[in-house]
């Protein structure tokens, strides 16, 4: 018997499996591969997030839906189409194979939230069923936290909730939220309508550019009308927990960053010799894959060409659908030996939700707005919902809706102590003094460093950095008796969170790392000068440009061999290179460097920009030169480069420099330093050097 495998339960592979089981009257046999054991009706992803919807409602199982299809919730690894099979997870996690007589590849793209810095580790994204629960549970979970706060600032900052994206999920997600929010609100005591902000963010003049621009303006209006905050024509740069920096130089700050743009190709389909359009698998008109004659592609995964208006068919599950019901009237065919059929599809129209029960929609030639368009959102999503039991539960949900308050319940997942990663921005605070901190900071890349404010002047002084590699724990400021000592990143910082409880049991079994934390947070970062007032006095009263340079840099280009550079650091007596690239400062390396290099399988004539210490520290010419002796006691460098405000090499300061800067003051004692005090800090700066 032929077998056809058909991998993804979504709009294009349910529709595909049930019309290939209705035409080959149980000729063939149909095998249907999907993660999941159920289908996701993506298109009401946003009810679920809003609480009007319940999830068990969005999600039909497919053994229900599709009863003589084999289904198998299994993970497809990997497509061989030289062998004619798949390679998918076995329920053990080996990987098996099966073969198939045809190949429908209808496996939808997936989320990818890596186009911005911070986007990953702090918005929120919508394509599961568990993105919706975790979204509706975030979303109650601030507004409990708003009703708690003690500040009008706390408050407004939990309750603004900020979307990407004015397409059809982020219009309608953001339209969701606000009816959420403000139904909740007379629920909560301290939270009142003004303090509530939902703010859409879109790159384009209008949302939803699909639209006439009657219906795009009437949206526009009535999302306004219902407080939503609507801003074109910016573009998001950087999320962090604080909210989102735009291009533009504007930040928006709120508790909560929704994500409805950024996808990726699936693996799958990325892995595939194949001809692709944008990462999609352009298919010949019949839908086959060319040069497949037994692979067919239908759905988001695929760019299918339309015959009815020449253009390709838009990633909407009206298309999938329609692309899979085809597709298996083409497979039908081949196997009855006739003729395949190119793809031909008439778009009825497109419907969208705005909220307040209210939606714009354009269906077969004609416009709606308002509550008729919602009305006719719904009920076609109604009844495009496959089995009769899943329409009566969205219905019921529905109507219950219209009279009984929203589900303010919330769960917290079960995630209680959680290893995650954080972004911030330069000068965002990590932690203040008196604050007390359920994670650690390890920091990944980017510095964190610990400031005061003077009491006379309100200036920030800066008491010491922290790089990449180190530990932030309340220890790091345990030294520190004034009230407004805290840890803010000093650039962009990217952080592992670590939940003190993970840690503890993760150290329990692995008895090194325990050592190394343990090290790391304990030792109060209060810097080496603390101990030395007046050389710190001393140091802090000049900058890096005043100290003697008694040694000009190396700078080597990234293609320049470490044999090279090292026998230029002999013959020069030099400490170390500074490498650069397009006249910025990318890495840095010691002979020490390159000897590890050479004894880890470099060669004299390998690249010294693939072995030096990428993205080191560098001070600028106006830095206090305390800093730069504090750093260097306290990560170990000889030396650091100087650099312009653009990241280009003006010098090097070596521990050479500081130690002879120090013993210039203790003889000198311009500034009550006494001789032991400077040169017992000196002696500290130049100790751990290596
Ligand atoms: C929030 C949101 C709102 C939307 N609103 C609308 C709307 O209003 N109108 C509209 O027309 N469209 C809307 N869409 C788009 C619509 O949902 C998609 O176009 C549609 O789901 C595409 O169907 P598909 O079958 O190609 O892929 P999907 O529905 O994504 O299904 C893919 C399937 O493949 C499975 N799969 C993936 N990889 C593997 C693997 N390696 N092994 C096994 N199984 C795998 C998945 O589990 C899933 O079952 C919305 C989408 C979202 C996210």
């Amino acid at each position: 018997m032929k077998r056809i495998v058909i991998i993804g339960g979504g709009f294009a592979g349910v529709k595909c499996a049930r019309v290939l089981t209705k035409q080959l009257r149980g000729s063939a046999e149909v095998v249907l591969f999907s993660r999941d054991n159920h289908m996701v009706f993506q298109p009401l992803l946003p009810d679920v997030a809003g609480s009007s919807l319940n999830p068990r409602a969005v999600a039909p199982p497919l053994r229900l839906m599709l009863p003589r299809v084999h289904c198998r919730t299994e993970t497809v690894l990997a497509i061989d189409t030289a062998a004619n099979e798949v390679v998918h997870e076995g329920h053990d996690g080996a990987p098996r194979r099966m073969r198939y007589d045809h190949l429908v590849i209808a496996c939808g793209n997936v989320v990818n939230l890596n186009g911005l810095p911070g986007m990953a580790d702090h918005a929120l994204p919508l394509k599961t069923i568990g993105d919706a629960i975790a979204m509706r549970a975030h979303v109650m979970q601030k507004l409990e936290k708003a009703d708690l706060a003690e500040t009008a600032e706390q408050r407004a900052f939990y309750l603004t909730f900020i979307v990407v994206g004015g397409g059809f999920s982020g219009v309608e997600v953001a339209g969701e939220l606000n009816d959420l929010v403000r139904h909740s609100l007379p629920h909560y005591r301290n939270v009142r309508p003004e303090d509530v902000m939902v703010t859409l963010l879109h790159s384009q003049a209008e949302i939803l550019p699909e639209l006439s621009p009657g219906l795009r303006r009437f949206a526009q209006a009535r999302m306004a009308n219902r407080g939503i905050k609507l801003l074109c024509e910016v573009k998001a740069a950087e999320v962090t927990r604080r909210g989102v920096q735009l291009s533009n130089g504007r930040k928006v700050e709120g508790a909560t960053v929704i994500c409805t743009v950024g996808t990726a190709p699936n693996p799958l389909v990325a892995a595939l010799d194949a001809p692709k359009e944008r990462g999609r698998l352009a298919t010949d008109p019949d839908m086959r894959v060319p040069g497949h004659a037994n692979v067919w592609a239908v759905g988001d995964c695929a760019v299918v060409p339309n015959a009815f208006d020449g253009k390709t068919g838009p990633p909407t599950a009206q298309f999938a659908e329609r692309e899979g019901c085809q597709c298996a009237q083409n497979i039908a065919r081949m196997l009855r030996n006739e003729p395949t059929q190119a793809f031909r599809h008439k778009s009825f129209g497109m419907a969208c939700g705005i909220g307040g029960r209210r939606g714009v929609a354009e269906l077969f030639g004609l416009r709606f707005s308002g509550f008729p368009a919602w009305w006719l959102w719904r009920s076609g999503f109604l009844w495009k919902v496959p089995t009769v039991a899943q329409k009566l539960k969205v219905g019921i949900d529905w109507a219950w809706e219209l009279v009984f308050p929203r589900d303010l319940s919330h769960f917290r997942p079960a995630q209680s102590d959680p290893v995650g990663k954080a972004r911030f921005a330069a000068g965002e605070v990590l932690f203040r003094h008196g604050e007390t901190l359920t994670t650690l900071y390890a920091i990944a890349g980017g510095e964190a460093e610990v400031v005061q404010q003077c009491p006379h002047s309100g200036a920030w002084q800066v008491l010491s950095t922290i790089g990449s590699g180190s530990v932030i724990g309340e220890a790091t400021i345990a030294g520190h008796m004034n009230d407004s000592v805290q840890v803010r990143a000093r650039t962009p910082l990217d952080a592992w969170l670590l939940g003190k409880e993970s840690l503890s049991r993760l150290s329990q079994a692995l008895a090194p790392i325990e050592a190394i934390v343990q090290r790391a947070v304990s030792r109060p970062r209060t810097g080496i000068w603390q101990s030395h007032p007046a050389a710190m006095r001393a140091l802090m009263a000049r900058s890096v440009a005043e100290m003697p340079a008694g040694t000009l840099p190396i700078a080597a280009a990234t293609t320049d061999t470490i044999g090279e550079l090292y026998a230029r650091l002999v013959r020069e007596r030099q400490v170390g290179v500074v490498v650069c690239e397009n006249g910025r400062v990318i890495g840095v390396a010691t002979r020490t460097d390159m000897l590890d290099a050479l004894a880890h399988g470099a060669h004299g004539d390998s690249p010294i920009g693939e072995h030096c210490r990428r993205e080191p520290m560098c001070m600028q010419s106006g830095e206090p030169a305390a800093l730069a002796a504090e750093r260097m006691a306290d990560q170990g460098f000889k030396f650091l480069p100087v650099v312009d405000a653009d990241g280009r090499l003006t010098g090097l300061l070596t521990v050479d420099d500081i130690v002879a800067f120090a013993l210039s003051v203790a003889r000198d004692a311009p500034i009550e330093a006494t001789t032991c005090e400077v040169a017992a800090a000196a002696a500290e700066v130049a100790a751990p050097a290596h």
